[in-house]
C-alpha cells in the first residue's frame, strides 16, 4: 500500500530541522531545503544540488512538493498578464499582472471559486470549492514576480488580494501566505504594499486589526444602503452595513490606517443622489477613500454601468465633502481578466 506522501511545504523550519534530526542528519539540513523550496522556488528534490542524491531520494519518498503550474498565459494589448494557474488536485485558479508604466500590481486569488454570491461577480458562480493553501497563494505571487522580471524588467512591486475569492473566508492561510510574502525568507516585500479586499465580514476585520496585521484593508461597499447591499450582495443581510462600520471604525482606531471603498456604479441601482449621500455619511466613519471602478458585464445584462453624469456626480459630491475619489479604468477586459470577470473561462 502506498502511503500518501506529506506536502514538504506545510513544514515550518523548525519542523524541518527536526525531521532530519530525526533522519539522524543535521539539523542545517532543514535550513537548506526550507531555502530551496522557500528563497528558489523549486518544484522537485532533483534540483537541490546541494543535497547529496541520497538525501534527495529520501525526501523524495516521504514528501511531495505541491507546486502550482501556469497552465495558460493571455496578454492583453494593455500588457495585462492572465495566469490560469493548475493546483495539483487539477482545480484551476486565476491570477493577473498589471503593469502601469512605474508598477507591477499581482491580482491573487485566494480560494478555488468564492464561497460569497454577489449578483454582479463572475467568480460568484463557480460557488467555493477550497481555500488555496499558503504556498498556493505564495507561489502565484511569485509566478508574476518572474513575468514581471520577464516581460518589464522589474520585480513585483505591489499585490492586491483581488482574485479569485473572498480572503477572510480563507483568513488563516492568506495570513500565513503574507507572512511568507514579506518574510526575508520568502520574497522580503514590504506589507504596505499589499492590499486585502473583502466584501467585509465584520468580525474577522476586527480580528485583523487584532492580529496586528501591516498591509492595506479595501472593503468592496458597492452600496452604503443595506436593502440596495443586501438586493446585490446578498450576505450584507447577515453581515449588515452597521456592523461593518463598526468594524471599520474598530480597524482604524487600531491601525491607524486608512480604507478603501471600491465602488462600482450601476444604472438604476445606486445612481441617485440618496445613494451618494448615504456614502458620504459611511465615509465620515473612518478615514477612507473611495475607489469607482468600472463595471465589466459578465454576459447577463442585468447590470449596466451607470452613465458619466451619475458618476461625475459622486465625484463632485465626494470631493465636496473632503473624500478623496478616483475613478478606475478596467485593464485586461479582453482576456477576461478584469474585476469580477475570474471564472475559468477557458
Ligand atoms: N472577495 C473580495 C475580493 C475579490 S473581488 C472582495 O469582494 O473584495 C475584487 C473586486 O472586484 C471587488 O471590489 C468586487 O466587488 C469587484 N467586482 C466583482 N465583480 C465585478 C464586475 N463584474 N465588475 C467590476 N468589479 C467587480
Amino acid at each position: 500500500m502506498e502511503t500518501i506522501k506529506k506536502d514538504i511545504r506545510a513544514l515550518t523550519r523548525d519542523q524541518l530541522r527536526n525531521f532530519f534530526v530525526s533522519q539522524g542528519d543535521k539539523a542545517f539540513r532543514g535550513n537548506q531545503v526550507y531555502e530551496w523550496l522557500w528563497q528558489k522556488s523549486a518544484h522537485s528534490f532533483d534540483v537541490m544540488t546541494n543535497l547529496s542524491k541520497e538525501t534527495r531520494d529520501m525526501l523524495q519518498e516521504n514528501f511531495v512538493i505541491n507546486h502550482i503550474k501556469v497552465d495558460q498565459m493571455q496578454r492583453s494589448s494593455d500588457g495585462t498578464i492572465k495566469n490560469a494557474v493548475r493546483l495539483h488536485d487539477d482545480l484551476i485558479v486565476e491570477s493577473v499582472l498589471i503593469p502601469t508604466k512605474t508598477r507591477t500590481t499581482a491580482c491573487v486569488s485566494s480560494q478555488v471559486g468564492c464561497s460569497l454570491d454577489c449578483k454582479f461577480c463572475a467568480t460568484a458562480r463557480l460557488k467555493r470549492m477550497r481555500n488555496l493553501n499558503p504556498d498556493e497563494i505564495y507561489d502565484q505571487v511569485v509566478a508574476i514576480d518572474n513575468e514581471s522580471r520577464l516581460y518589464f524588467d522589474r520585480p513585483l512591486s505591489n499585490i492586491v488580494f483581488m482574485g479569485m475569492g473572498e480572503p477572510l473566508m480563507n483568513y488563516n492561510n492568506v495570513l500565513k501566505a503574507i507572512e511568507k510574502i514579506t518574510s526575508s525568507e520568502g520574497l522580503g516585500m514590504s506589507p504596505r504594499r499589499i492590499t486585502v479586499s473583502t466584501s467585509g465580514v465584520p468580525k474577522l476585520i476586527k480580528k485583523m486589526a487584532d492580529d496586528e496585521v501591516k498591509f492595506k484593508l479595501a472593503v468592496s461597499l458597492h452600496s452604503a444602503i443595506d436593502e440596495t447591499r443586501t438586493s446585490i450582495m446578498p450576505f450584507n443581510a447577515t453581515f449588515t452595513l452597521a456592523d461593518l462600520r463598526e468594524a471599520l471604525v474598530y480597524w482604524y482606531q487600531k491601525t491607524k490606517s486608512r480604507i478603501t471603498y471600491e465602488y462600482v456604479v450601476w444604472e438604476g441601482i445606486n445612481d441617485k443622489r440618496e445613494d451618494v449621500d448615504a456614502l458620504v455619511d459611511f465615509c465620515r466613519f473612518a478615514p477612507s477613500k473611495v475607489n469607482l471602478i468600472e463595471y465589466n458585464p459578465i454576459d447577463d445584462g442585468q447590470f449596466q454601468q451607470a452613465s458619466n453624469k451619475a458618476i461625475e456626480m459622486y465625484v463632485e459630491r465626494l470631493e465636496k465633502n473632503g473624500i478623496t475619489v478616483t475613478v478606475r479604468r478596467s485593464r485586461g477586459k479582453d482576456i477576461d481578466a478584469a474585476c469580477g470577470q475570474l471564472a475559468n473561462k477557458s
